[in-house]
């Protein structure tokens, strides 16, 4: 089963890093007639999600909506380590997506595209694709 590992350096507390790249270029090594790409983080308070990168304020709203709802310094593990709020977000969007591969290439829409989802940072986060 094909696999490779990259880590991502985030900048910010919250940010958005498009890896939609990176993955196409690991799909392109093997090029599957058909299969499924995994991208998985093995992280407690960054993401995976897919959605809009062609306007970045698509994704400066996900985060300000991320943190309307989910406010910084009223839970519980705020008193462990201060980031319950990163746990919360984090457990909402999820650690990881599978994306059909068809012909050699990612299904993604015209407008999709896989992003890394910090929460937590300035970091160096680590990303695991399959491909299967
Ligand atoms: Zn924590």
């Amino acid at each position: 089963m094909p696999s490779h590992t990259f880590t991502v350096k985030t900048v910010r507390r919250h940010q958005i890093v498009d890896i939609t790249a990176e993955v196409a270029r690991f799909v392109a090594q093997h090029a599957p007639d058909e299969g499924i790409c995994c991208a998985y983080a093995p992280h407690a308070t960054a993401a995976i999600t897919i959605n809009e990168n062609a306007d970045p304020q698509v994704c400066e709203d996900i985060l300000d909506a991320l943190g309307k709802l989910i406010p910084r310094g009223v839970w519980r593990h705020d008193r462990v380590d201060g980031n319950a709020d990163a746990h919360i977000k984090a457990a909402i969007i999820g650690p990881g997506q599978a994306i059909p591969v068809k012909d050699g290439k990612l299904l993604l829409g015209t407008w999709q595209a896989i992003m890394l989802v910090e929460l937590d940072g300035p970091r160096t986060r680590t990303i695991h694709l399959t491909l299967r």
